[in-house]
């Protein structure tokens, strides 16, 4: 198994990119990478307006070879999803809001990314109730 390292991440994006949005031209560079563990959010995306890159960070959590890469790929392919409705990215804006009723999952369908979709909804039920736990034994 490769380890999740940042150049994983980069060949995760390429691969999803390759198999689900070749119709969406990467018009500015784009970057990817780890950022810390956060236990709640798993992926943002923002576009820098000096460099205009956008810039695509993953929770440093997602390293743990315990986490499906299905739900990782998820979280790629759920930021790719923004990048192709104009938020984040050049393209020209598509919605009011990045999470304008239900667009984004309407997005992963369209794009045979259902099924990983499914994935990362499985994952989040057992997922929520170990952080409850978690935070259970915390007090
Ligand atoms: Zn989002």
């Amino acid at each position: 198994m490769q380890p999740r390292t940042n150049q994983w991440l980069l060949s995760r994006l390429d691969h999803l990119w390759n198999a689900h949005f070749s119709d969406i031209k990467q018009i500015n560079p784009v970057f990817i990478s780890f950022g810390r563990s956060a236990r709640l959010r798993f992926g943002s995306i923002r576009l820098d307006p000096r460099s205009g890159k956008t810039i695509i960070t993953i929770t440093g959590m997602f390293k743990n070879e315990s986490i499906p890469q299905s739900v990782v790929d998820h979280t790629i392919g759920h930021e790719l999803c923004h990048y192709t409705h104009g938020f984040s990215s050049p393209h020209r804006r598509l919605h009011k809001y990045p999470h304008s009723g239900g667009v984004i999952k309407k997005e992963m369908t369209e794009r045979g990314m259902l099924d990983l979709y499914k994935a990362y909804k499985e994952w989040l039920k057992v997922y929520r109730e170990e952080l409850k736990d978690y935070y259970r034994n915390r007090r």
